[in-house]
C-alpha cells in the first residue's frame, strides 16, 4: 500500500470503470497529502479501486497505473511493466533503429514518452506524479535496453500545467546531438536536443513504408520536415520537392538526402498553403503528392478553423494531381477525429471537382498504441486517395 490515498466522486471512479485513465481535480473529493506521489484511489463509498499518479497542480489530477488493487508501484513494478512496453515493439525491430518504445497511456505508462533512436533514448516525464519515479525509470530503461545514454527533452510545454520545470537535461551516459538512424532501408539523422517532438516523426513510419510503395512521377512532399516521407518518395519518382517552413528542417533534409544518395529531391522553404495555391494556379500536376500538417486543432475551440484548414490544403492537393494521381494526406489532430477526417475529405472531394478514389485508411503504427476506450488517443489519420481521371 502507499502512504497516502485520495477519494474521488461517483463520476470520477466512473470515468475509470468506463476505461479513462485520468480523473480530473473536479472529480477528486478528499486529496492526498503530497504534492505529487502515488496515492491509493477509493470510490465516494470507501472502496478502493486502483492505484493512481497524483499531480496537485495539474487539472488531470489522478492518472490510472494500475486498477489490481494493493499494487506496490515500486523498482519491480516500473521495470515489468516496462519491459511489457518494450516487447509490444519487437516486430518494429527489425524495419527501424528509431521507433517509440513506451506510448504513454496507450502502454498503460500514463504520461510517459520513450523513443529510441539507435542505442540512445529520448524520455518524456510529462506529469508531477511520474517525476517521482525518475529514478526507477531511467534504471529499467539501461537495464532492459543496454542503451548508451538517456536525454530527457521535458521541454514540453504540458509539463507546465503540472507545475514542473520545462527542460533538457541527459539523465544516463552521454548522448549525441544528432544520431543517424534508418527505417525501411532509408537513412535519417535526427536532432534529438533541438529536433521538433523527440527529433523525428516516428508515427509516420508505415505510411511512409506505404508512400515509398506507390510513389511514382513527378512527386510533392508537403510539410516534410527533414525530408523523411521526401526520401521514401524519392524512390519511386523521378523528382521529388519536399516543402517546409522550417530552415533548419530543410537543411537536415539536404543531408539526409546526400546520406541516401539521392539526387532526385529539392527542398524549398516556403508557407505550404502558399506554394500550393500557386502552384494550383500555375497550372501544375503531381503524380504523388503526400499531405502531413502539424496539429491544427490544438484544442476543441479551434477545431471548426482547424477543419477548414485541412478542407483548404486537401483540395488544393487534389486539384494537384494528375489524372491517376495519388495523395496520401493524414492529420495528427486528437479532435479531429476519424469520422471528422473522413467528412472533411468528403468535403474537400465534391469542392475539388475531381473523381476520387480511397485506396487505403491508415491509423496508428504498431509503437504507437491507442485506448480502445479513449478514441482521443487514436490521433493519427491517413488516407491514400486516387484520382480517377
Ligand atoms: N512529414 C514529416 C513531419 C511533418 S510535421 C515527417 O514525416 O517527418 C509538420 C511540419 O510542418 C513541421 O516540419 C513544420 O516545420 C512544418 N510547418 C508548419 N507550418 C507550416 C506551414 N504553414 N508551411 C509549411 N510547413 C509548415
Amino acid at each position: 500500500m502507499s502512504e497516502t490515498h485520495a477519494v474521488v466522486s461517483a463520476r470520477g471512479a466512473k470515468r475509470w470503470a468506463d476505461g479513462h485513465p485520468w480523473i480530473f481535480r473536479s472529480d477528486v473529493v478528499q486529496s492526498p497529502v503530497g504534492q505529487a506521489c502515488v496515492v491509493d484511489v477509493r470510490d465516494p463509498r470507501g472502496r478502493a479501486i486502483g492505484t493512481a499518479l497524483w499531480s496537485s497542480a495539474s487539472e488531470i489530477a489522478l492518472r490510472l497505473l494500475d486498477s489490481a488493487l494493493d499494487t506496490k508501484i515500486d523498482a519491480v513494478w516500473w521495470h515489468e511493466r516496462l519491459a511489457r512496453a518494450i516487447a509490444r515493439r519487437t516486430a518494429v525491430a527489425p524495419v527501424a533503429t528509431a521507433y517509440r518504445l513506451v506510448h504513454g497511456e496507450g502502454d498503460g505508462l500514463p504520461s510517459l514518452i520513450v523513443d529510441r533512436y539507435d542505442r540512445w533514448l529520448v524520455v518524456q516525464l510529462l506529469s508531477a506524479g511520474l517525476e517521482t519515479f525518475r529514478a526507477e525509470i531511467v534504471s529499467a530503461l539501461v537495464k532492459l535496453t543496454g542503451c548508451a545514454g538517456i536525454i530527457a527533452r521535458n521541454d514540453a510545454s504540458v509539463r507546465v500545467r503540472e507545475g514542473l520545470s520545462r527542460n533538457v537535461e541527459v539523465l544516463y551516459g552521454e548522448v549525441p546531438d544528432e544520431v543517424t538512424v534508418e527505417e525501411n532501408g532509408v537513412k535519417y539523422v535526427a536532432a534529438l536536443r533541438t529536433g521538433q517532438k523527440t527529433g523525428a516523426f516516428l508515427d509516420q513510419r508505415e505510411n511512409r513504408a506505404l508512400v515509398a510503395s506507390v510513389a511514382r512521377g513527378r512527386a510533392l512532399d508537403l510539410f516534410s520536415y527533414h525530408g523523411s516521407f521526401a526520401l521514401h518518395l524519392a524512390r519511386g519518382a523521378s523528382a521529388v520537392t519536399s516543402v517546409d517552413s522550417s530552415g533548419p528542417a530543410l537543411a537536415r533534409g539536404q543531408q539526409n538526402a546526400a546520406l541516401n544518395l539521392a539526387t532526385n529531391i529539392e527542398f524549398v522553404e516556403a508557407d505550404a498553403f502558399e506554394f500550393i495555391r500557386a502552384e494550383v494556379q500555375a497550372g501544375r500536376r503531381y503524380e504523388t503528392i503526400v499531405v502531413d500538417p502539424p496539429a491544427f486543432a490544438k484544442n476543441r475551440a479551434s477545431l471548426a478553423g482547424a477543419t477548414r484548414g485541412y478542407r483548404d490544403l486537401n483540395l488544393h492537393a487534389m486539384r494537384l494531381l494528375a489524372p491517376g494521381g495519388l495523395l496520401f494526406t493524414a492529420s495528427c489532430s486528437y479532435h479531429l477525429t476519424k469520422p471528422l477526417f473522413l467528412d472533411m475529405l468528403r468535403d474537400a472531394g465534391a469542392a475539388s471537382g475531381r473523381r476520387l478514389i480511397l485506396r487505403g485508411l491508415t491509423a496508428q503504427p504498431l509503437d504507437h498504441p491507442e485506448l480502445v476506450t479513449v478514441p482521443e488517443t487514436g490521433y493519427l489519420k491517413g488516407a491514400l486517395l486516387e484520382a480517377l481521371d
